[in-house]
This record gives C-alpha cells, sequence and structure tokens, in this order.
C-alpha cells in the first residue's frame, strides 16, 4: 500500500471525513486490522482564510507548498489537497514536489465523463463557482458547468465560511443548497457536483433532486485506486 500525504484542515471538518473515509475503505477492501497508511499536516484555517481574504496566493501557495514537500520528505508517496479552494494554487504545489498530486478536479471531471454526462452544476465557494482555476479543467474535457446567480453564490459561499467550516449545520441553509440544485435541474444538468469539501455534511445525497458528484467522496476513490493499484 502507498502512503497518502494529506493536506488538510481546510477546514478540519471536511478532513476528518477524509480520514475516516480512507481508512473505512481500505478496511472494506484488504479486510482484517487493514487500515489506511496517512501522512498529515494540518493547517489554522484562520490563516489560510486571511490570505484568501486579502487576495495573497503566493503566500498561500508557498505555505500549502512547504507542507507538501514536508509530507514527501516525510515518506508520503503522493499528495492530496483536501480542498477544492486552495486548488487556486494547486501549480505551486506541484512544481514544489516529485511524488505525483492528485488533482482534485481532474478526478472531479473523470467521474463526470465515467458518467456519461456533459452538463453540470457546481457548488462551492465563489472561488471555486467564479474563477477559472477549476471550471477550465471540467470545460477543458467537454462538460458544460453551470453555478447559481450571484445572490445566491453569495449566499452559497457565506454557509461553507460562516456554518460548515465552523461545523455548524442548520436546515434553513441546507434548504438554499436544494433550491440551487433544483434551479440546476430546470436548466438541464444532468448532477451536481458538490464543489465544496463540506458540502457533504449538509446535503444528504438523497435529498438532491439531482445525482450527487461529492468530491470529497471522488478524491478519497481516487486515493484509493493509486494506493492499492
Ligand atoms: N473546503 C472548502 C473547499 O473544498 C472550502 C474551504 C477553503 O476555502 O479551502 O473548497
Amino acid at each position: 500500500m502507498k502512503t497518502a500525504g494529506l493536506i488538510g484542515g481546510m477546514s478540519w471538518e471536511s478532513t476528518a471525513l477524509y480520514y475516516k473515509l480512507l481508512n473505512q475503505q481500505v478496511r472494506e477492501r484488504l479486510g482484517g486490522l487493514h487500515s489506511a497508511k496517512i501522512i498529515m499536516e494540518s493547517v489554522d484555517f484562520h490563516e489560510i482564510e486571511v490570505l484568501q481574504r486579502e487576495n495573497q496566493w503566493q503566500e498561500a501557495g508557498r505555505l500549502l507548498a512547504d507542507i507538501a514537500l514536508r509530507l514527501e520528505r516525510g515518506g508520503a508517496d503522493f499528495v492530496l489537497l483536501c480542498t477544492n479552494t486552495m486548488h487556486k494554487v494547486a501549480p505551486m504545489i506541484e512544481d514544489a514536489i516529485t511524488v505525483p498530486f492528485l488533482h482534485l478536479a481532474d478526478a472531479t471531471a473523470e467521474k463526470v465523463l465515467a458518467r456519461g454526462e456533459k452538463k453540470v452544476g457546481l457548488l462551492g465557494t465563489s472561488f471555486t463557482m467564479e474563477e477559472d482555476f477549476y471550471r477550465e479543467r471540467l470545460l477543458r474535457r467537454g462538460i458544460e458547468v453551470i453555478t447559481p446567480d450571484a445572490a445566491r453564490r453569495g449566499e452559497i459561499n457565506r454557509i461553507i465560511f460562516d456554518e460548515l467550516c465552523c461545523g455548524e449545520v442548520h436546515e434553513r441553509s441546507k434548504q438554499i443548497y436544494l433550491q440551487a440544485i433544483d434551479t440546476f435541474a430546470v436548466q438541464g444538468a444532468q448532477s451536481v457536483i458538490f464543489g465544496c469539501t463540506e458540502i457533504g455534511l449538509l446535503v444528504p445525497v438523497e435529498q438532491s433532486s439531482l445525482p450527487v458528484i461529492d468530491t470529497t467522496r471522488v478524491h478519497v476513490d481516487a486515493a484509493l485506486e493509486y494506493m492499492l493499484a
């Protein structure tokens, strides 16, 4: 089994889920007392969020690239960045290490294509929904990506930072997400991407009017394929 290097803490609420899912699925596949080989470095998310808000992406990228290098030096065979948003600085991380970096948007695009879908709705932070670094990797593979209108994007972003990353789950917020998914369905999306690693903590997939592609689970699946290959 290969050793996964996790850059975590963005937020720890979802990194805890990565840790749990990786271990659960290694046990499911290998049985007995098997568990996942993991090295993790978890950041203080407050520091990262300040850098995001102040548009200091170079500094954030340097910080995460240093972590990735420490993971590699510590024995990680590959690196996972456990957040969609910070993939904005993925090139800096990739440049810093020699082991593979499993890009979350690529794993997600492969999942969409494997399902034979061409048009998807994307929910995530404003960075992820509005900028190119994430959507572009889907578009490049011929996948049409739609996002909610500006007012709803603002609400969805606010809920991620003010509630989900603080461990808060509110019914009213869940309804806002479910309504956004209903709108995607009307607009012809074939599935919805939970493009933020905390959304699965708020919205149960069975309540979604569209099939869900949850990036946390997609990333964990991609990691498992690589770890156990
Ligand atoms: N975990 C979130 C994501 O997947 C948001 C937190 C962050 O800004 O990194 O995008």
